[in-house]
């Protein structure tokens, strides 16, 4: 549909010098007042007269935003403001947190990347995120500064449904933290596009796996969906079928098809509900055996 009124609306842009200061306002002013990390959500929901925020609050420099730091008693911490492209040219999250990297590299295009963050992309809470699978196997907690000061928020309870989140008014994400990968974690992240870049996923399938003695199997697989659901999907049948049982070919089949019978997708302008679940039972499978393949060995 042709866009009656191109361009941006006005707004007020707000650069507060403290956390407390950016709280205290994003709180006075709920409803009409926003934090602004890379804008890439923001300016396309404004520029469309989906959002009507009076005030972005720009809080990109604030307290160590734009910091990516990683240490071996506390894991990986990545600043609100730090860009995709930082955090996929990271040794860090190369060396630690490949399937960070690799997700991270399937958002559009590597310049929409340079604006886009790992935390906008979760805050932004569309199911169809593409890193958001990742940093919920990951184990990832949010760093939270709000209005009564700081606490966490662990991400396995965040979403709540398609841009609803766990965040109260006044809060501002100040960083998103990793614990330590599980000793031979091994991660994959298969996109189900309508073209190679600048698309949502149709589907997309996130899959962690790691020798674990405490299963019967001996080892621990995840899988998160992204695109089939109000929020990102944990398929928690997924881990119990690899866990309980030996793997083989035929677990790996029984887990995909446990993927497809625990989403609920819609029809929409990418693709139809039904060649959503066909394609989530494929590519779960796909991304179960790479996974498989190398932790086995
Ligand atoms: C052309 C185009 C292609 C795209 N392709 C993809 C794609 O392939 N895959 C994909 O997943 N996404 C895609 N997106 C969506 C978008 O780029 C991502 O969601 C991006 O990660 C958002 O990050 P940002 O820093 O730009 O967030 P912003 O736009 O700045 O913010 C997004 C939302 O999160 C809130 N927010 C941001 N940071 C914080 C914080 N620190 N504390 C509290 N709230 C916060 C904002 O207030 C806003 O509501 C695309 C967007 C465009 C325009």
């Amino acid at each position: 549909m042709i866009n009656p009124y191109p361009g941006l609306p006005e707004f007020d842009y707000i650069k507060p010098d403290s956390l407390s200061a950016a709280s205290q306002f994003l709180a006075l002013h709920t409803g009409e007042a926003r934090p602004l990390m890379g804008g890439t959500d923001i300016f396309v929901r404004m520029r469309d007269r989906v959002w009507k925020d009076k005030y972005l609050v720009d809080v990109k420099s604030l307290d160590g935003m734009n910091a990516i730091y990683f240490d071996l008693s506390r894991g990986l911490t990545i600043g609100a403001s730090v860009n995709m492209n930082r955090v996929i040219g990271s040794s860090e999250a190369k060396v630690h947190y490949p399937l960070l990297a690799e997700a991270a590299n399937k958002v559009a295009s590597y310049q929409l990347r340079t604006r886009a963050t790992i935390v906008g992309n979760i805050c932004n809470a569309s199911p169809a995120g593409d890193t958001t699978g990742a940093c919920i196997l990951l184990g990832g907690v949010l760093n939270v500064h709000g209005e009564d000061g700081k606490r966490q928020e662990p991400l396995s309870t965040f979403f709540i449904g398609p841009g609803a989140t766990a965040l109260r008014a006044g809060d501002i994400v100040t960083s998103i933290q990793f614990p330590l990968p599980a000793p031979g974690l091994v991660g994959k992240y298969i996109k189900l596009g309508r073209n190679k870049s600048s698309d949502l996923a149709i589907i997309g399938v996130t899959v962690v796996g790691y020798p674990d003695e405490g299963a019967p199997s001996g080892f621990r697989i995840k899988l998160a969906l992204a695109s089939v659901a109000p929020v990102p999907l944990v398929v928690g049948q997924v881990e119990t079928i690899l866990a309980e049982t030996p793997i083989t070919e035929q677990t790996l089949s029984e887990a995909s098809q446990a993927a497809m019978d625990g989403c609920n997708p819609i029809d929409d302008v990418r693709a139809s509900a039904k060649y959503r679940k066909m394609m989530v039972r494929n590519l779960s499978l796909n991304a179960l055996r790479k996974v498989w393949e190398t932790i086995r060995q």
